[in-house]
Order: C-alpha cells, then structure tokens, then sequence
C-alpha cells in the first residue's frame, strides 16, 4: 500500500508529488498522458520551443519560484528580455500600447479623454459591490464603462478567455475584490500594497528574497519544470496510466488504474475538474456534481514559425484583443521577443489565441481557418503578409476554468463535503486561481496538508 497516490501529472500533481518525496513519504504520480506537465509542456520542433499552455509566469510568483528550487530547476530560470514589458491592446483597428507610468498614461490614445478621467478618478468613487457582482460590473463601477472595456476586457480575454459578465468578481479577481472592500478602490488598494511589500522588504533586511522584476521562464520552455520534477520523482511517476475509477477502501482508497488496483492511505486528485467528477460520483454525489459544475473555456493556439525574422512585429510581449473591437483572435503573443531560444537564430515564433467562452464555435473550424484567422488579424493590425513557414495547432475543448457565479461558495462546499472523507484531497487551478502560480499553490498546500493529516511534521 502506497502512503499517497496522486491522479494527475500536470504541475499541481508534480508540485504536490515532489514535497510528499521531500517529507518522506511513498508517494506514487499517476498520469494518463506520456509526458509530465499537463499544459506545462513545450514541443521543440526545428529549433522552435512552442508552449502548449503558460509561456511566462510573473516575478512575484513565490510558489513557482520555490518549485524551482525544490526541483533543482533553478538554474534555468530565465527572464525576459526587457522588451517583454511593452505591450499592446487593440482598439479602433490598430495596437496601442498598454500604458506602464503616468506619462506613458497621458501620452497614449489607448483610451478617450473621458476614459481617462473616470479612470484616474477611481480613487473618488465609494461605491461597494456586493459578492453576486460579475467582472463586467465591478470594473464598470471602478473605472467607467470605456476603461472596462477596453482595459478589464483586454485583460479578461488573456486570463480567462472568458464573458465578463458572467466570470464573479470576488472569484476570479480576489486581489482587486479585496482592494475594495479593504481600501475602498483599486488605486488605493494598490499603492497599499506597495508600500506593504516595501515594509516587509526593509524588515527583512539582508534575509530578503533576491528582488525580482519583469515576466520569467526557463531555460527550453516551460516544460524543463515539469521535467525537473519528474527527474525527482523517479520511478515514483507513472506515465501512461490513467485512473478508471476511485473508491473508498476501509481507511484508505482504492485507485484502479489500467486494469490493475491499487491502495492508498491517501489520495490527491490533481486531475481538472471535469475529469475528476465521474472519478468522484459513485464516492459523493454531491462532490461529483460540483465538479463538473466547473466550466471550462475552450481555447486553440496557433503556433507559427517564422525562418525569417517578421519584421513587422514589434519587440515586446504581444498583443491582446478586447471583444468588440472587430477581431476574432483573443490576442497573439511573440515568444521569440520575450526570450532569444524560442526560435532558430534570425526566426520568429509568433502564438496566437482563439476562442473562449464568447467564440465557443472557433474550435470547430479546421487547422487552415483557425491560421487564417490569426494571420488575417495580423495582416490587419501589423501589416504581416507572410505565411509562417510551420504551424501548430493546439486544441483545448476544455482549457481554463471560468471562476463564475457562486464559485467561492461552490469551493466551500467542495472543502466541506471533504471533511467527511478523510485521506481525500484536491489539487488543480480550478480551487484558488487558474493561472500556473495558483496550480502550484494548489498542489504544494495538498502536500503540506497530506503530510500534516500523515503526522509527519
Ligand atoms: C492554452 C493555455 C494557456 C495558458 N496560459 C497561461 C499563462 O500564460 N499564465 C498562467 O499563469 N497560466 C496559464 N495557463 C494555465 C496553466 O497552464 C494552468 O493553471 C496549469 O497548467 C494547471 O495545472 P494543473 O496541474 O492544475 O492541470 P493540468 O495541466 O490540466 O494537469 C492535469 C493532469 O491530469 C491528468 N489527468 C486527467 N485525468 C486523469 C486521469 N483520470 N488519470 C491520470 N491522469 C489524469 C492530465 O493528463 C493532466 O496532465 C494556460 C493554460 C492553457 C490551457
């Protein structure tokens, strides 16, 4: 009998597994696919490194950091070319660029000077939301209508691909939900913040965590994570073994698993939501249902390699597209401007978005119609003719969970329905934020709960 089983190899799994092995316990990972990392993983091909999921993650985030070191992945952290920090939103058919101070604020026609006014008024504005408030309301009632728009939704389509109006503002935005109800508005929440972290920094002192900047990756991709923390966990990680069913095994669990049955004391379920549920009905029900009451938005990517530099494209992170604006893609990224070894010497990696819970019907359009339509908005918005020399396409029925309403509440009722089954615990980016740092997180605070519940500490 293992101590722990984990179902699900992506990053919430892997984390989780590599401190169950650090707090010595017998631990086993258990992974459908035959490559660790879930949407952690990069496909090289000709000297192009295209991500399948994140392509940065950002210098405040600890967690991701902390793998790193718990790996021994650290050495191939990269930052981003500085460049990286310029980036782009559409409107009235061409890229403006997001503004980074005052001045880049006051020069830029990104915004009207009424957007402006209503935006650099926010602080004025005392209005409190209430926690049925969706994303499109709570940005409209701090920043006006026009800078929630074009900014929040420029911002929602590159998080959530998600419809504003239906994403819940506590859930899927609980920093700035908190800058409300704890200051009064963003600015102030924001500047407070600031000077927080800057008091701790100070009381720190010479114990202060190296001072980080900017957007970050490794060394190869994302994936050289995932594949430091397999390298840990050995033979401890299966590959190529996807779970059938979970069952309830006196104290512990029972995990079949390709016609074999395993037991456990404990089990972590890192698996995403809407494959974790029919695991889960024949358990509880009721853990099933709130399970698959998870939705996920569907997203394609459309890598395209370039031999030759396309010099159209300006050196930065890319571009986002608010909807509305006339433009099918979510937004294109340009890996190859952020970090020198994504593709061939004097090439170009250039990776576009579409779909999202507002274009449900994109995934249906061939491999051709999905390149067309990002290369069409490229023609449009940067005057790029040219046709990649390679492309991927990378489809996602399900990609990223939509934190809608009465998420918070449905989590408290996942935490509480998990009291009643003890051994028992989930990891994944649908529980606390569905960005990498928060998949994590997600796994790392599995792992310290196993271990305490395990009495290992
Ligand atoms: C297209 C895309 C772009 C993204 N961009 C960003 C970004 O720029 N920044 C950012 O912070 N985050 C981004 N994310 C989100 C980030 O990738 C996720 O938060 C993170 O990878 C989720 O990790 P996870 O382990 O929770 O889930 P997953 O990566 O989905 O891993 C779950 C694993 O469980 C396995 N599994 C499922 N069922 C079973 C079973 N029955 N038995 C065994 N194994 C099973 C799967 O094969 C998978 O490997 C992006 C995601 C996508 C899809």
């Amino acid at each position: 009998m293992d101590d722990v089983i984990v179902c699900g190899g992506g990053i919430a799994g892997l984390a989780c597994g590599v401190r169950l092995v650090a707090a010595g316990l017998d631990v086993r990972v258990l992974e459908e696919h035959d490559e660790p990392g879930g949407n952690v993983r990069t496909l090289s091909d000709r000297g192009f490194r295209m991500e399948r999921g994140p392509h940065t993650f950002m210098a405040s985030a600890d967690d991701v950091f902390a793998l790193a070191d718990e790996t021994g992945a650290a050495p191939d952290l990269m930052p981003a070319l500085e460049t990286s920090g310029v980036r782009f939103i559409v409107r009235d058919g061409r890229l403006h660029e997001a503004f980074t101070g005052p001045l880049s604020f006051i020069r830029s026609d990104l915004l009207s000077l009424r957007g402006k006014l209503d935006l650099i008024t926010e602080p004025l504005r005392t209005t409190r939301g209430d926690e049925s408030d969706s994303a499109a309301r709570f940005f409209e009632r701090r920043f006006g209508p026009e800078a929630a728009r074009v900014l929040a939704g420029a911002f929602i389509s590159g998080i959530y691909a998600g419809d504003p109006e239906t994403l819940s503002a506590p859930a899927a935005f609980p920093l700035f939900w908190g800058f409300e109800k704890q200051h009064g508005g963003m600015i102030r929440g924001g500047v407070s913040l600031m000077r927080e972290r800057r008091r701790r920094r100070r009381a720190l002192g010479a114990a202060a965590p190296p001072r980080r900047k900017g957007l970050f990756s490794l060394r190869g991709g994302m994936g050289t994570m995932s594949r430091a923390a397999a390298d840990v966990l050995g033979d401890r990680l299966e590959l190529g073994a996807a779970v059938d069913a979970v069952a309830r095994d006196g104290d512990g669990w029972r995990v079949e698993v390709g016609g074999r049955t395993l037991s456990c004391r404990r089990l972590v379920m890192a698996a995403p939501p809407h494959r974790a549920a029919p695991l889960f009905e024949p358990v509880n029900q009721r853990l099933g249902e709130v399970l698959a009451s998870v939705t996920l938005a569907p997203v394609a990517m459309v890598h395209m390699c370039y031999e030759k530099r396309a010099a159209q494209i300006p050196d930065a992170f890319g571009f986002l597209v608010p909807r509305g604006e006339g433009f099918r893609t979510l937004g294109v990224l340009f890996p190859s401007r952020m970090f020198a070894d994504r593709a061939p010497d004097g090439g170009d990696l250039l990776t576009g978005f579409v779909g999202g819970m507002l274009d449900r019907d994109a995934l249906e359009l061939d491999d051709g119609d999905l390149l067309d339509t990002v290369l069409g908005d490229l023609e449009r918005l940067v005057g790029l003719d040219r046709r990649p020399d390679h492309v991927r396409v990378l489809r996602y029925a399900a990609a990223i969970p939509q934190l809608t309403h009465g998420h918070l509440d449905r989590m408290q009722e996942l935490r509480d329905t998990l009291e009643g089954l003890p051994g028992m615990h989930l990891a994944g980016n649908y529980l606390r934020g569905v960005g990498l740092k928060d998949a994590v997180a997600s796994g790392m605070a599995a792992a310290d709960a196993v271990v305490l519940e395990a009495g290992r500490r």
